[in-house]
């Protein structure tokens, strides 16, 4: 059985409002189609669909709605497409309370999309991405936003060469704060993009998923540790999530910690687990939570979201 997802995205940084301040403005959008279609087997006709939705997505921006369930004060910064779309998405960012003020808005542009196919049979996703001419985020839309009141900011790995400079602009901007002050830096290596290695020793916390660490030849959560402990800066935490296996994590050269998943009655929908496991330890670290439960939370809270199609059943 075949289950087709259409997912727009478009992200870059989601900014976490620091504790007790209000959050900048930011920018966020994505929009999903969903549809389930039934077995194919043996069939010489292309499969019916079961059923369909639309979902904003991206990976920042899924980020930012989980942040938002939370109760973070989450905003979002990235490009969005001035298309029809956009109300949809603004909409829908504005639910989850994330702070959508400094979009950027890019007119004459298409909303990404993309459209995923899941199987019922074997929960294989086939994603199919269209982003036609979306620019990415700019080192000048970013010097834009006033950083004083965030307390972290992650990046998607993406959009390499000026991602490494808007974190070079965040650590120029921590000098001379004290500790208490200091934004804190994450950034997502997920896709199997062998440009992303630039970003691993640039932020504060790393995040590599089980696709980056398959792509490299890792073969398990602590070799994958290991091989990006090596390269990372000084003292980095490194995160790594892993399907049902749950996920590890290290701090610098410190023993590794591990917290197994919480694996719900029944796995439903797994698209945006990665992202909702890396936002949740995002919320708990940020929140001062030691490592190890930071990441335990990280996976209860995936392993809630697998559970439920969309995030709408956990608001
Ligand atoms: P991605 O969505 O990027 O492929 P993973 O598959 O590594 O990410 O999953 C991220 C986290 O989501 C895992 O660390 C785990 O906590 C949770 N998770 C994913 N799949 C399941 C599952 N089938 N059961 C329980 N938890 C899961």
């Amino acid at each position: 059985q075949l289950l087709t997802l259409n997912v727009a995205t478009f992200d870059l940084p989601t900014l976490l409002g620091g504790a007790g301040l209000l959050p900048c403005g930011s920018m966020h959008s994505g929009r999903i189609v969903y549809i389930w279609a039934h077995d194919t087997h043996g069939s010489p006709a292309p499969p019916p669909c079961l059923e369909q939705r639309w979902q904003r997505g991206g990976n920042a921006a899924n980020n930012s709605t989980v942040l938002g369930l939370l109760g973070a004060k989450a905003a979002f910064l990235g490009t969005i497409a001035d298309s029809h779309e956009k109300r949809f998405l603004l909409e829908d960012f504005a639910k989850y309370g994330v702070n959508t003020e400094q979009a950027v808005v890019c007119e004459g542009c298409e909303c990404p999309s993309s459209c995923v196919i899941l199987s019922r049979a074997n929960a294989s996703r086939t994603i199919i991405h269209s982003n036609k001419n979306l620019p990415e985020l700019t080192v000048e839309d970013f010097t834009r936003v006033d950083l004083t009141p965030y307390q972290w900011i992650h990046f998607e790995g993406r959009n390499v060469a000026n991602v490494a400079q808007m974190i070079a602009l965040v650590r120029e901007h921590n000098k001379g704060l004290t500790q208490g002050e200091f934004i804190t830096t994450s950034v997502e290596i997920e896709k199997a993009k062998p440009e992303l290695e630039a970003l691993i020793p640039l932020a504060d916390v790393v995040f590599v998923s089980k696709d980056y660490a398959a792509f490299k030849g890792y073969s398990s959560m602590t070799e994958t540790l290991d091989r990006v402990r090596a390269v990372a800066h000084p003292g980095a935490v490194v995160v790594c999530p892993w399907g049902e296996e749950g996920a590890s994590a290290c701090r610098g050269r410190e023993v590794a910690v591990h917290s197994s998943a919480f694996p719900p009655t029944c796995v439903v929908d797994t698209l945006g687990a990665g992202d909702t496991f890396n936002a949740a330890t995002i919320f708990a670290l940020a929140h001062g939570s030691a490592l190890v439960d930071s990441i335990r939370f990280g996976c209860r809270v995936a392993g809630a979201k697998v559970g439920v199609v969309g995030w709408e059943p956990l608001r």
